[in-house]
């Protein structure tokens, strides 16, 4: 008796919120989302819902498009459309769009966030550790868009533009796809006309030095000041020097500086690393070397008399480190790593020298006897790092056998208690 019932789509209730009929024109549409826009701006105590729900409306409505599809589909097919509500405009922008920023005047809106803002352009700057100790300039050349100067960033000679007609000034098109009974495909993409700006400039009209682009490409020197004691990943920012783009606050360029490696000097902090190889000979009887610093100083470091220096030891000298970063004259510590070459062998002679100057040997009482009833033994060289990568193998496979290992144990307890 009856047929399918479709789900009926509620496609009025823009026309409601603006308070027009379905049969108003593009310029009711207009003087009705501007009177009542007015009446709900939030900076005048409106309700900021309504304002939200008055811009959404009028954004649909006077899209031909996006009208199309509401009139016909309702707000679900726009949804579906936009992804979760992307694709809709900020209801302050439309307002904007109407007014030219706020229409109570004196500029007093407080909301210029609302104003895009380009992207920061980040670059690694890469310093040697001389860099940070010294502190540096470096040049660099960039190139970046700037507005075009003869037309200010208009595109156009007469300073004109002209909404577009492909996508109505919004930059965006939509094409809807019927892909079966009750259900369409709805695609957001760019205006290929005006290439997603919503305007238009005429062939004649075009600005000569930016072809109608608005920026032209112009190349900067930046001078970029590395402090002292500047940390690695540490960033200097130009406020304001990226890209420029109409109606856009400009992003800024962001140098992050990377500290390259120095074959000789670590750097922990403030603190300074260095390695330094002593003979057995300097580690006992005392050494001096010469060590060039990061600013080329000469400093010579020497023990005191009588000091043994022990393999693996460290040394530090004050003052002597990294500056501190915003406190130049305030420094770190110069650590110093210790290594003993000991000599691979000795002579006879030597051993017999050397046993008359080094402390005595423990006293030894074995007596011959004792050695006859002990096991000889041979100590041989090992490479201990490879011992306890093939103990580490060999563990994985003993875990692999786990199971194996549980029967075993649990036979022998069976034969335990037999
Ligand atoms: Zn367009
Ligand atoms: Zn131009």
């Amino acid at each position: 008796m009856f047929g399918r019932s479709h789900k009926k789509s509620d496609n009025s209730r823009y026309y409601e919120v603006l308070g027009v009929p379905k049969t108003a024109s593009p310029d009711d549409l207009k003087k009705a989302y501007k009177k009542a826009a007015i009446k709900n701006h939030p900076d005048k105590g409106g309700d900021p819902e309504k304002f939200k729900e008055l811009a959404h409306a009028y954004e649909v409505l006077s899209d031909p498009e996006k009208r199309e599809i509401y009139d016909q589909y309702g707000e679900d097919a726009l949804k579906e459309g936009m992804g979760a509500g992307g694709g809709m405009h900020d209801p302050f922008d439309i307002f904007s769009s109407f007014f030219g920023g706020s229409p109570f005047g004196g500029g007093g809106s407080s909301r210029g966030r609302r104003q895009r803002r380009g992207e920061d352009v980040v670059h690694p700057l890469k310093v040697s550790l001389e860099d940070l100790y010294k502190g540096t300039t470096k040049k660099l050349s960039l190139s970046r868009n700037v507005l075009c100067s003869k037309c200010n960033g208009k595109g156009s000679k007469s300073g004109a533009s002209v909404k577009c007609s492909g996508c109505q000034g919004t930059g965006m098109k939509v094409t809807i796809r019927q892909l079966g009974p009750g259900m369409i495909q709805q695609m957001q993409h760019a205006c290929n006309e005006c290439k997603g700006t919503g305007e238009t400039i005429s062939d004649r009209d075009r600005c000569t030095q930016c072809k109608g682009e608005k920026v032209v490409q112009e190349k900067k020197v930046l001078e970029v000041h590395v402090e002292k004691g500047m940390q690695n990943g540490q960033k200097i920012t130009f406020p304001g020097e990226a890209d420029e783009a109409p109606d856009t606050v400009t992003g800024d360029i962001v140098f992050v500086l990377q500290q390259k490696d120095h074959p000789k000097f670590k750097r922990k902090g403030d603190d300074l690393f260095v390695e330094h190889s002593l003979l057995l000979t300097e580690a006992l009887c005392g050494f001096q070397f010469i060590l060039s610093h990061l600013d080329g100083r000469q400093l010579l470091i020497k023990s005191q008399p009588g000091e043994v220096v022990k393999p693996n030891s460290y040394k530090a000298i004050n003052d002597e480190g990294m500056p501190m970063y915003g406190r130049p004259f305030m420094k770190g510590k110069l650590y110093i790593h210790f290594n003993v070459e000991f000599p691979d062998s000795l002579s006879l002679d030597q051993v017999e020298a050397l046993q008359k100057i080094l402390p005595p040997k423990p006293q030894s009482q074995l007596t011959d006897m004792e050695i006859d009833e002990c096991e000889e033994t041979t100590l041989h060289d090992v490479n201990m790092e490879e011992e306890m990568r093939r103990k580490a193998q060999h563990q994985e496979a003993y875990d692999d056998d786990d199971e194996d290992m549980l029967h075993g144990g649990a036979q022998r307890v069976q034969c335990a208690q037999q």
